[in-house]
C-alpha cells in the first residue's frame, strides 16, 4: 500500500510556466475523470502533441499522482498500459450537517467512501457543540479506519442553511441559530492543517450526484432536495452555478401562492417551501388526522404525538387516500416551480433527492407528471426526471467531490504542486 512518503515533493520545486500547467492540469483531469486511459487516448482528447503528454504524463507519474499499471486486457504481444489516478495519494474528512443528523465519512481522493458514521444531532444545538462532536467523530474515523492512504488533503462540509461560499462561512441561515458569519474553515484547518471547504447541502449533493451518481456525463442538471426545507443545486455547463452571492437554487422560497396565512419561516408569505416541504407536508398530515379524515394517519400521530413527511409517504404507500393525496399536491406544487425552472434552464436531468424523496414514489410521480405537462415540448423532449441514486451517503459523497475537484483546479495546483502536496497549505481554500 503506498503512503506519504511515496511522494516526490522534490519532483520540482520552482513555479512551473503556464503552458505546462495548463497542459498538466487537463491531462490529469481526463484522467482523474476517467475519460483517457492511455497516452493516445490523451492525445485524442485534449488536442495535445504526443510528445508533450509523453512529458505531462510522465511528470504525473513521478509526482505520485498518476500510476501506471500493466494489466489491462492484453491483445498478445506487449500489455498494454493504463494510466489512472493514485486516489489512494491521500485522504478527505468530510460531514454532512442536516437539521436532524451529522453524517461524517473518511474518502480517498476518488470519492472511495472507506469510513462513515451517523448519528441523531440537532444543528441548533449551534456551532461549538456540533462542530466539536464532528472533530471528535473525524478523529474516531481516523483512528478507527483501517488502511487510510497518506495524509488528510482537506476538509469538506456541507450545511443545512445558505454559505458564502468564498469565505466557507453560514449566511443568515433561517434554520441554524447561533451560525451566522461563524469561522468553520477557520476552526478545521486549525485543527487538521489542511484546506477546507464548507457549501449548502443541496450544492454538495449535486455535486455528489454529479460526480459519482446518476448526473455523471450530464452538463446541465437541476437536483432539488426536498427534506425540510426545498432547495436546489445547478449544474450548468459542467459547472456548479453558485451564482453572484452563492444562493443560487433557492427555490423554496419562490412564492406560489398569495395567501397571508402561509407564513414561510423565511419571513415572507406563500412560499413553495411553506406549502410542500417536508414540514408543511408533516403537518398538513397532522391536521388531516385531527380532523378524522384519515383513521391511519390519526393512528400514527397517537404513537408517536406528531406526523413527519415520511409518516406521510408510509401511509401512502399504504394506499391510504388522504396521505396519497397530500403527496401529490406537494409534488404538483413543486413541479409547477420546475415547469418554470426547465423552461428556464433547459436541463437533460432532473434528481429529486432528499428524506421525502426517497420516502414514496407518489411524490416523484406527480412531479414528473407536471413537469411534462406544464414545461415546453422542445425542454422536455430529452428530459429525464430521477431520484436520487446515493440515498444517504449523496452528503457525504458531494462533500468529497467538493474538495477534491477545489484541489485540482488550476488555481490551487498551480499552487501546491511545487511543495508536493496539498497537505499542511489550509490557506490553500483561501481565494
Ligand atoms: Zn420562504
Amino acid at each position: 500500500m503506498p503512503d506519504a512518503t511515496s511522494f516526490r515533493p522534490d519532483a520540482g520545486s520552482s513555479p512551473l510556466p503556464d503552458e505546462v500547467l495548463d497542459a498538466l492540469v487537463s491531462v490529469l483531469d481526463d484522467v482523474r475523470h476517467g475519460r483517457s486511459r492511455s497516452r493516445s487516448e490523451l492525445v485524442a482528447r485534449t488536442g495535445l502533441g504526443r510528445a508533450i503528454v509523453a512529458r505531462r504524463v510522465q511528470e504525473l507519474i513521478d509526482r505520485g499522482l498518476v500510476v501506471e499499471d500493466e494489466v489491462g486486457p492484453s491483445t498478445g504481444g506487449r500489455p498494454p498500459r493504463q494510466l489512472t489516478f493514485r486516489a489512494d495519494a491521500g485522504h478527505v474528512l468530510v460531514a454532512d450537517l442536516g437539521a436532524t443528523s451529522i453524517g461524517v465519512a473518511v474518502t480517498d481522493l476518488g470519492g472511495r467512501i472507506l469510513g462513515h458514521y451517523t448519528e441523531p444531532s440537532a444543528i441548533e444545538h449551534g456551532p461549538e457543540v456540533i462542530l466539536g462532536r464532528v472533530e471528535e467523530l473525524f478523529q474516531d474515523l481516523q483512528r478507527t479506519t483501517r488502511s487510510i492512504p497518506g495524509p488528510v488533503w482537506g476538509v469538506g462540509l456541507g450545511v443545512p442553511g445558505p454559505v458564502e461560499f468564498a469565505s466557507g462561512r453560514p449566511v443568515s441561515p433561517p434554520i441554524m441559530p447561533g451560525w451566522d458569519g461563524y469561522p468553520i474553515r477557520e476552526r478545521f484547518a486549525a485543527r487538521f492543517g489542511a484546506p477546507v471547504w464548507v457549501d449548502n447541502d443541496v450544492n454538495v449533493l449535486a455535486l455528489g450526484e454529479w460526480r459519482s451518481g446518476i448526473a455523471q456525463g450530464h452538463d446541465n442538471v437541476v437536483v432539488v432536495k426536498i427534506g425540510t426545507g426545498i432547495g436546489a443545486g445547478i449544474i450548468s455547463d459542467g459547472r456548479l452555478h453558485r451564482g453572484a452571492q452563492g444562493s443560487a437554487g433557492d427555490v423554496g422560497h419562490i412564492q406560489v401562492v398569495d395567501d397571508a396565512s402561509v407564513i414561510c419561516r423565511c419571513g415572507n408569505v406563500g412560499c413553495l417551501e411553506a406549502l410542500a416541504g417536508g414540514a408543511a407536508i408533516g403537518r398538513h398530515g397532522e391536521a388531516a388526522a385531527l380532523e378524522g379524515r384519515s383513521p391511519r394517519l390519526r393512528a400514527a400521530l397517537d404513537e408517536r404525538g406528531a406526523l413527519s413527511a415520511e409518516d406521510v409517504a408510509r401511509a401512502a404507500a399504504f394506499g391510504d387516500p388522504v396521505a396519497v393525496d397530500l403527496l401529490q399536491s406537494a409534488g404538483r406544487r413543486v413541479g409547477h416551480m420546475l415547469a418554470s425552472v426547465v423552461n428556464f434552464f433547459n436541463p437533460s436531468l432532473i434528481i429529486i433527492g432528499g428524506g421525502v424523496a426517497q420516502s414514496g414514489d407518489q411524490l416523484l410521480a406527480s412531479i414528473r407528471e407536471t413537469v411534462y405537462r406544464r414545461s415546453l415540448p422542445l425542454s422536455t423532449r430529452d428530459l429525464l426526471i430521477q431520484r436520487s441514486s446515493l440515498g444517504l451517503h449523496g452528503g457525504v459523497l458531494g462533500a468529497s467531490a467538493l474538495v477534491v475537484d477545489q484541489l485540482f483546479t488550476r488555481d490551487a495546483i498551480e499552487r501546491w504542486l511545487p511543495a508536493g502536496l496539498p497537505a499542511g497549505m489550509p490557506d490553500l481554500a483561501r481565494a
